[in-house]
């Protein structure tokens, strides 16, 4: 993993416009971080709306600092995707993934597809691809078992490389989601053309539901052209029982949120399993 040592900090310092020791000094950390296991992966289940079955997980990376605490993936991500370390640290994730989900099927439970989030920068490495496919090979986990969720700003970014990326990577088994959508510009030209499978309605727009009509009819409108597309929609952030009914009544088809379950260590995740029931 210590291999990606690119040099890519004098590009980014004047970008971003902070002090260049600074970045150096959190780069250390970050990369100190990956050596020493200071990261950990928790799963947030996904919910069916209309069984109430559980239909999935999504794995969400949380780094401990040893001195501080918790630091919020927010914080560390985007410096994760400045510094190029996101590679070494999307491989970890990927990687863990396929652990857990080894682990899980050891201890008797049917196979969860488990979905990965994934930065612009990760689909600029060269041979992305294949090392998604090494390391699922490597770890004996098959790719119908991941979901990789990316963000319409990705897709936009260069949307006939990442068009012909996804169709490969969909080609194999594996699921493809759109993250936040609604929040970032993707054309719909493009949407009808990508492989992917699910959209996900992001949170903004589930949590001021109940005061904003507007939200309410955005919610609306991205089922609809889901359904129109013959993709399934999952909201996130749901908190509350009024907002869950709305979704309902819409015709939503799965939720992920607090009000289901707050995202979850590995250890908790076999005692969530035997709640659903999986
Ligand atoms: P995201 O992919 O949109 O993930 C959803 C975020 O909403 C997560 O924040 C999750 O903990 C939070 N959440 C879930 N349910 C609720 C709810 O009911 N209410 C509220 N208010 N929040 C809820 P988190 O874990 O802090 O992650 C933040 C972002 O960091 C993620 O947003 C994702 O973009 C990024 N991220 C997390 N893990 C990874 C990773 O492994 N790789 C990459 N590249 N990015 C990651
Ligand atoms: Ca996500
Ligand atoms: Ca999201
Ligand atoms: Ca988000």
């Amino acid at each position: 993993l210590a291999k990606e040592r690119g040099n890519t900090y004098q590009f980014y310092t004047s970008e971003i416009g902070e002090s260049s020791s600074k970045l150096v000094e959190l780069e250390v950390r970050l990369r100190k971080a990956l050596d020493q296991n200071e990261f950990q992966l928790y799963y947030q289940p996904k919910v069916s709306l209309e069984s109430g079955t559980l239909e999935g997980l999504e794995a969400l990376l949380r780094w401990k600092q040893p001195e501080n605490g918790w630091v919020s993936p927010s914080e560390f991500i985007p410096l994760a995707e400045k510094t190029g370390l996101i590679r070494p640290i999307g491989e970890w994730v990927l990687r863990t993934v396929c652990r857990h989900c080894k682990l899980w099927k050891q201890q008797g439970f049917p196979p969860i597809r488990v979905s990965i989030n994934l930065s612009m920068s990760q689909f600029q490495q060269e041979n992305w691809v294949q090392t998604i496919y090494r390391i699922l090979q490597e770890e004996e986990v098959s790719p119908k078992s991941i979901e990789l969720e990316l963000t319409e700003s990705t897709i936009m970014h260069d949307p006939e490389s990442i068009i012909s990326m996804l169709k490969e990577l969909k080609s194999v088994g594996i699921h493809l989601s759109i993250d936040d959508f609604g929040t970032g510009y993707s054309s719909l030209s493009y949407l009808k053309r990508l492989p992917i499978d699910i959209l996900k309605i992001d949170k903004s727009f589930v949590q001021d539901l109940s005061e904003n009509a507007e939200d309410a009819m955005i919610i609306k409108a991205i089922i609809s052209l889901a359904h129109s597309l013959d993709l399934k929609v999952v909201a996130e952030g749901v908190e509350q029982k009024d907002q869950l009914r709305f979704l309902e009544s819409e015709g939503c088809d799965m939720a992920q949120g607090y009000l289901f379950s707050r995202p979850l260590a590995a250890e908790q995740i076999p005692a969530m399993f035997a709640e659903f029931g999986w």
